[in-house]
């Protein structure tokens, strides 16, 4: 049996939640959006939620509801998925990343703060930071957002590892130390509607256009018509715009999902409980680090192998693994050594902490079906290559 990083564990009332909902007469723009909307609200404390199909649209409809365009200047962590830097260049937008910090792996607000000294001399102040809760381990957002309102830019939070994380004892998306924050609910992360994403704000007019975004541009709404025409028909297409719905279906599947979410954050703090208690005392490896003001959602359980300092190392000892079933991963290759930021100029070396994360990182097992003897075996495979060097 293969042991993948993360899977999605989906049970018997998912499952007839689904078949009942595919029996229903709407499949698309019903009850079941709003009713998972509402959820998520609650549950993070966030005013006005808009689900979409994945976190990715989200995140296009947040930088297109912050008007950001072309030559706005963007910073976000250089360790996430493409999707948080994507959304901000399909706008026209110029990246640049602030390193992160070597114990949480998050942007580090104090490069953050000198970066942004040096960027105000020479009059490039960012227009957006998005911030990312790597692995479901909150960024310090509320100092970033202080930054924030002294320079002057606006804040995304793609939490999209974070559904469940707490710092000081406040959900992470609650938008309280941002504009807008970012969920995903593809299979690997906390919850799943499949492929799907939400955006949150507390902002009603952020809230509003990013309901245009998602729906080509249209509203259905007399309240907003700038035409007051009140024909049964008639809707306004306001501003160009997609189709980044969520269907009923996906919607049924993310209720059902939710009622399992403190299920799954406790089994995954056990798990990472366990790996923490085999590997804390082994010099060559660094147990993730989670400040005492926060709770870890543990979408990943990122082990650093101190002693790996080549990415060949590194690739044996997953080929290793992989010849023992463990099917490993690496989140993530700093987005800038991507080819197509290396076209934009951007070098290795640039962002030494980064750079070296990328060497160490490594995603053990981590999800709800994980088995107590497949814990064990991770465990020994691991301890099996310290042993033989
Ligand atoms: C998964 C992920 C996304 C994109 O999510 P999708 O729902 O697959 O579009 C964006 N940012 C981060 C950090 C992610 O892990």
């Amino acid at each position: 049996m293969i042991i993948p990083y993360g899977k999605q564990h989906i049970d018997r009332n998912d499952i007839d939640i689904v078949i009942k909902s595919l029996k229903s007469t709407l499949l698309t723009q019903g009850n079941k959006v709003e009713i998972f909307e509402k959820i998520i609200g609650n549950y993070v404390g966030c005013n006005f939620t808009l689900a979409v199909n994945s976190a990715s649209s989200a995140l296009q409809i947040a930088c297109m509801a912050l008007n950001i365009k072309k030559g706005d200047i963007v910073w976000t962590s250089p360790i996430t998925f493409a999707a948080s830097a994507n959304c901000a260049i399909n706008q026209g937008a110029i990246i640049d990343f602030v390193d992160i910090n070597n114990k949480t792996n998050n942007i580090d607000s104090e490069i953050l703060e000198q970066k942004l000294k040096k960027s105000k001399k020479i009059n490039k102040i960012p227009k957006l930071i998005i911030t990312v809760h790597l692995s479901g381990q909150p960024t310090e957002q509320e100092k970033i957002w202080k930054l924030a309102k002294k320079y002057n830019f606006k804040v995304i939070e793609d939490a999209s590892h974070s559904l469940g994380a707490k710092r000081h004892n406040e959900k992470v998306g609650s938008c309280k130390w941002s504009d807008i924050s970012v969920f995903s609910f593809h299979p690997v992360k906390m919850i799943t509607t499949i492929e799907g994403g939400m955006a949150l704000t507390n902002n009603i007019k952020l809230y509003n256009k990013m309901n245009l975004y998602r729906n080509n541009g249209i509203t259905k709404n007399y309240k907003f018509f700038k035409n007051k025409f009140d024909y049964s028909w008639y809707y306004e297409m306001q501003e160009h715009g997609y189709n980044f719905r969520m269907n009923e279906i996906q919607s049924a599947l993310g209720i059902s999902q939710f009622k399992k979410l403190n299920k799954f954050l406790f089994k995954r703090n056990n798990i990472a409980k366990y790996y923490n208690e085999q590997f804390k005392l082994i010099k060559d490896l660094e147990t993730p680090t989670v400040l005492k003001e926060n709770f870890s959602s543990f979408h990943l359980y990122i082990l650093r192998l101190k002693f790996v300092n080549t990415l060949k190392k590194k690739s044996e000892i997953m080929k290793f693994l992989k010849s023992k079933h463990i099917y490993l991963n690496v989140h993530y290759i700093p987005l800038h050594l991507h080819h197509y930021f290396k076209k934009k100029g951007f070098r290795k070396g640039y962002l030494p902490n980064a750079e070296k994360y990328y060497l160490e990182a490594l995603s053990l097992p981590i999800f709800f079906d994980l088995q107590n003897n497949e814990k064990r075996k991770v465990v020994s495979s691991i301890k099996s290559i310290l042993k033989n060097g």
